[in-house]
C-alpha cells in the first residue's frame, strides 16, 4: 500500500519538479537574453548614434558645397580624398556626395571598382529626405555593392537652398560578425518585419510576419532589398513567457528539425526597427537534465527519509502499541495470577471447610452406625444400675446394709463407666481443635477399641494388640482416635463374612516414625479396587458413605504422616498408619 503510493507520489513529484525546474530555467535563459539584448541594442544604438551627426557634422564644409556644381577634375579629387579620410577615420563604409538630382559628384571610394561616382540613388529614400531638408536614415541593400548599408544623410545648404545631399553608408555585417554566437541569434526587422541584419546568415531577408502584397510590392520597387526573396520564417510561437518573451519553434528549410528558442523583442522607435533575439533553449537542455536529475534525487532522497521516519514512527508506534500491549496483558494476567491465587485460597479455605465438615458427617455417620452398639452400652449398665438399686432398696428393707452398700458401689462404677462412654461420645462429636498433646498410642487404641467392645464380643473377634504402654506421640488426640476408630469399623464390618475373626494391633517406633499397624483376618481389598478405596465417597458396601478411608487419608496428611493398604498374603487387609515422631 505504501510502496505504489510512494511512486505515485515519486512520479508526480518529479514532473512537477521538471516542469518548475524548465520553467525557472527558461525564466532565467530570459533574463540572461535580455541582458544581451540590452547590449547588443545598445551596441547598434551605439554604432548609429556615432554616425548620426556626421553628416551634419561634414556636410557644413565649404568644400563639399564648392564641389557641388563643379567640373574641376582636381577640386572634385580633392573632395574625394576628403571623403576618403572621413570614411577611413569614421571606420564608414561609403562617404559621398550627390547633387540636387541625385548623382554622385564625389565619393570615398572614387578610385575603387564600384565607386559610385556618376550614379544616381535620386530613388533612395535617405535622397528623398534630406533633399526635402531633413536628415534621413535607412537601411538598404546596396545595388551595385549587394552589401547591406545603413545610410545617414544630409542636405547641403547653399546659402538657403539644398544643392546637394551628403551621404555616409555603414556597413552592417560588421556587427553581425561581431555579435554571431552558436547559441543565440540577433536579428533587426525594419518597420516592415523583414529581418535586414541577422546573426544567423539563413535568416536575412525573411519576414517575421507575412507582408501584405500590395505593400510587398512597394518595397520592390524602392529596390531596397535589390530584388531579394523576402520569405516568412517558419516560426511557431509556442508559449508566451511574459510580454515579448515567447517560446517559439523555428524550421529551416523544408525536412529540417525544428528548434526550440526563447525570442525576446525590443523595439528601436527612433529607427523604426525591432531588434529580436532567439536564445536556443537547448543549450539549457543540459542543465535542465541535470538539474532535474538532482531535484529527482534530492525528492527521491527526501521520499526515502520521509518513508524512514514514517516506517520508524509506525514501527515505534507499534512497539509502544505492543509494549502498552505487553504491559496491559502482564497487568492483566497479574491481575487473573492474584485473582487466581485468591480463588485457590478460598478453594483450599472451601476444602478445609468441607473436610472438617466431612470428618464431622463422618463422625455423625459412623455415630449413627455406633448408635446401636451405644445404646446396647449403655443399656447394659443402666439395666444393672437398675437391679442393683432395686436390690439395695430391699436389703436396706431388711436392714441389710453391707450388702447393701456392696450394691451401690456396683452402681457407682457403673455410671463410672458409662460416663467414660459419654466423653467418649463427645469427644467423637466435637470437631477438632487442632490442638496437639503427648497421646499415648495404646490408650488412643484402648479407647478406640473401646468403641466396638459390644461387635467384638458379638462377633468373636480375637483382638490382639502389641504395643509399648511408654508409645507416646506429640499429635492431635482426636483425629487419631478417628482414624482408628475408621479403621477399627471397616475391619470388624469386612469380618462379618468371615469365620475366622482377628484383629492384630502393632505400634512401633521405626526411625522417629511411630507405625501403627492393623490388620484383619476379612477377605482383604480386591485388587482392582485397592487404588481407589482412599478416593472419596468409593465404598464397596450398601449403606456404606465411602468417607471413612478418604478422611482417615486428608486427616493423616494433616497429621504429617500417612496411611497405607496391603493385601497380607494369608488373608485380610493390613493398614499402616505412620506418624512423625520429633
Ligand atoms: P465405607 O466404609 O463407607 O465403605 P471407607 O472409605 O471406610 O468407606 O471404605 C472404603 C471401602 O474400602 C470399603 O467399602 C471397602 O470395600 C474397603 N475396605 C476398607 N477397609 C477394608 C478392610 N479392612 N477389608 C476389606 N475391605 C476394606
Amino acid at each position: 500500500m505504501l510502496l505504489p503510493g510512494l511512486l505515485i507520489i515519486l512520479i508526480v513529484g518529479l514532473i512537477w519538479g521538471y516542469r518548475a525546474i524548465s520553467h525557472q530555467a527558461l525564466l532565467e535563459l530570459a533574463d540572461q537574453s535580455r541582458n544581451h539584448l540590452t547590449l547588443f541594442v545598445s551596441n547598434l544604438n551605439g554604432v548609429l548614434a556615432k554616425y548620426e551627426h556626421l553628416p551634419r557634422l561634414i556636410s557644413t564644409n565649404r568644400r563639399l558645397v564648392n564641389t557641388l556644381g563643379q567640373t574641376d577634375i582636381d577640386q572634385i579629387n580633392q573632395t574625394n580624398r576628403y571623403l576618403e579620410t572621413v570614411a577611413t577615420t569614421s571606420g564608414a563604409s561609403d562617404v559621398y556626395l550627390m547633387n540636387a538630382d541625385g548623382r554622385t559628384v564625389a565619393a570615398s571610394n572614387w578610385n575603387l571598382d564600384r565607386s559610385f561616382i556618376g550614379k544616381n540613388f535620386s530613388f533612395r529614400p535617405y535622397f528623398q529626405s534630406a533633399i526635402n531638408g531633413n536628415a534621413g536614415r535607412y537601411f538598404a541593400l546596396g545595388t551595385t555593392s549587394l552589401q547591406r548599408g545603413y545610410y545617414f544623410s544630409y542636405p547641403i545648404y547653399r546659402l538657403d537652398e539644398i544643392s546637394g545631399v551628403i551621404v555616409i553608408k555603414i556597413n552592417l555585417a560588421d556587427i553581425e560578425t561581431a555579435w554571431s554566437d552558436r547559441g543565440n541569434h540577433f536579428i533587426v526587422t525594419d518597420e516592415d518585419g523583414i529581418a535586414f541584419l541577422s546573426t544567423h546568415t539563413d535568416w536575412t531577408y525573411k519576414t517575421l510576419y507575412p507582408i501584405d502584397p500590395a505593400r510587398l510590392d512597394e518595397i520592390q520597387l524602392s529596390r531596397r532589398y535589390a530584388g531579394q526573396d523576402l520569405t516568412p520564417l517558419n516560426i511557431d510561437e509556442t508559449e508566451k513567457l511574459e510580454e515579448n518573451v515567447n517560446r517559439v519553434s523555428i524550421t529551416d528549410g523544408k525536412g529540417a528539425r525544428a528548434k526550440d528558442y526563447l525570442h525576446l523583442k525590443l523595439d528601436i522607435p527612433s529607427a523604426g526597427w525591432s531588434v529580436h533575439l532567439f536564445s536556443n533553449t537547448q543549450a539549457i537542455q543540459g542543465t535542465l537534465v541535470l538539474r532535474a536529475t538532482l531535484a529527482g534525487f534530492g525528492v527521491l532522497i527526501l521520499l526515502l527519509l520521509v518513508t524512514l521516519y514514517l516506517v520508524n514512527r509506525q514501527r515505534r508506534l507499534a512497539l509502544q502499541g505492543s509494549t502498552e500491549l505487553l504491559e496491559q496483558r502482564v497487568q492483566r494476567r497479574t491481575r487473573e495470577l492474584e485473582n487466581e491465587v485468591e480463588e485457590r485460597k478460598k478453594a483450599e479455605q472451601t476444602l478445609r471447610d468441607t473436610q472438617a465438615e466431612l470428618i464431622q458427617a463422618a463422625k455423625l455417620a459412623g455415630l449413627g452406625q455406633m448408635s446401636a452398639g451405644i445404646s446396647h452400652e449403655l443399656n447394659q449398665p443402666l439395666t444393672a444400675i437398675r437391679n442393683y438399686s432395686e436390690n439395695a432398696r430391699r436389703l436396706l428393707e431388711r436392714k441389710q446394709v453391707e450388702a447393701a452398700t456392696g450394691n451401690l458401689d456396683e452402681i457407682s462404677e457403673l455410671t463410672g463407666r458409662m460416663a467414660s462412654i459419654i466423653s467418649q461420645l463427645r469427644g467423637f462429636s466435637r470437631k477438632s481443635s487442632g490442638e496437639h498433646s503427648q497421646v499415648s498410642i495404646a490408650q488412643s487404641i484402648d479407647q478406640a477399641l473401646s468403641m466396638f467392645r459390644r461387635e467384638i464380643e458379638s462377633s468373636q473377634i480375637d483382638v490382639q494388640a502389641r504395643t509399648d504402654p511408654e508409645l507416646s506421640v506429640i499429635t492431635d488426640p482426636l483425629l487419631l482416635n478417628q482414624v482408628l476408630v475408621n479403621l477399627f469399623s471397616n475391619s470388624i464390618q469386612a469380618m462379618a463374612s468371615v469365620k475366622t475373626r482377628h484383629i492384630n494391633i502393632d505400634a512401633h517406633n521405626h526411625d522417629q516414625v511411630i507405625v501403627i499397624s492393623i490388620s484383619d483376618t476379612g477377605p482383604g481389598i480386591p485388587p482392582n479396587v485397592i487404588e481407589n478405596i482412599f478416593d472419596p465417597f468409593f465404598t464397596t458396601k450398601e449403606v456404606g458413605l465411602g468417607l471413612g478411608l478418604s478422611i482417615s487419608y486428608r486427616i493423616m496428611e494433616n497429621l504429617g504422616g500417612k496411611i497405607e493398604v496391603a493385601n497380607i498374603a494369608t488373608g485380610g487387609a493390613r493398614f499402616e498408619l505412620y506418624l512423625p515422631n520429633e
